[in-house]
């Protein structure tokens, strides 16, 4: 129960990484605020969190959109909702060759993988120092510096490389008050691949399995917690050893 009496708000919580995170923290006592676009999808996190007895609440948002971000905002405050935690999930995995690149993919990338970082930071970064509480981004190793890889990884690889370098800026700016890291996943099974067949991985991932999206969350909710009070800053790879080839 590291997180009884917590607020956390997660962006892109209906599937994946979002969603598992969002369940973990009520299993360990916190209220989540579960942030996406699919109304129904959201619903179902939300009755998930009520039956472990915490509260849950769908707020419907395109994270890329100032307008929508400042909604949800003001909805929080109008209730008088300060969060402890805020997870910012929510992202789009395009890939294509430069000679093969959409403007209209590349706009996209950066608006959800980026612009809804800086856009949810700005709205909550108050509240986040009133609580003195915490953010953690999700980007990728696909954002990290030790690891290019892919012919077709420009748009996103540079998206995660500006949420890690935001991040930390944030991190060096917000100290002492709102502790700032970043996790950097490697291959997650989850929706973000529409491309189903993982044996193109076999051979690249020296654990030797793509990850649950569970494990993911562990990481997330480290940072989160107690334990890391002394990290910020910081940008960790789960991804069981893939960046290091
Ligand atoms: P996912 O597709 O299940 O989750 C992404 C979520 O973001 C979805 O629910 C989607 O609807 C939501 N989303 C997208 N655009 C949005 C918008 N404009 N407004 C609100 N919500 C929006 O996939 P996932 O793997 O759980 O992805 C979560 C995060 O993890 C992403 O940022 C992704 O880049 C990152 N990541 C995933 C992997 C992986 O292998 N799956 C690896 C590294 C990083």
């Amino acid at each position: 129960m590291r997180f009884e009496g917590k607020k956390v708000l997660i962006t892109g919580a209906t599937s994946g990484i979002g969603r598992a995170t969002s369940i973990a923290f009520a299993k360990e006592g916190a209220d989540v605020y579960v942030v996406g676009r699919n109304q129904n999808r959201g619903n179902k996190v939300v009755a998930d969190i009520k039956e472990l007895g915490r509260n849950g609440m769908f707020l419907q948002c395109d994270v890329s959109s100032p307008e929508e971000v400042e909604k949800i905002y003001e909805m929080m405050s109008n209730e008088g909702i300060i969060i402890d935690v805020l997870v910012n999930n929510a992202g789009v995995f395009i890939t294509q060759s430069l000679d093969d690149m959409v403007f209209d993919d590349w706009s996209t990338t950066f608006s959800t993988n980026v612009n809804s970082v800086m856009l949810m930071t700005k709205a909550f970064i108050n509240d986040l120092k009133k609580s003195r509480g915490c953010i953690i981004n999700n980007a990728s190793i696909s954002g990290l510096d030790i690891f290019t890889s892919g012919t077709k990884n420009y748009m996103y690889g540079a998206s995660k490389s500006a949420v890690v370098k935001f991040s930390k800026l944030c991190a060096l700016n917000y100290a002492p008050d709102v502790r700032v890291n970043v996790v950097c996943p490697g291959i997650v099974d989850t929706e973000l691949f529409t491309n189903r067949d993982f044996s193109r991985f076999d051979g690249v991932i020296p654990m030797g399995y793509i990850s649950k999206p569970e494990q993911i969350a562990k990481l997330i909710m480290f940072l989160a917690s107690e334990d890391a009070d002394y990290i910020t800053g910081a940008v960790i790879p789960v991804d069981g050893g893939m960046s290091l080839k």
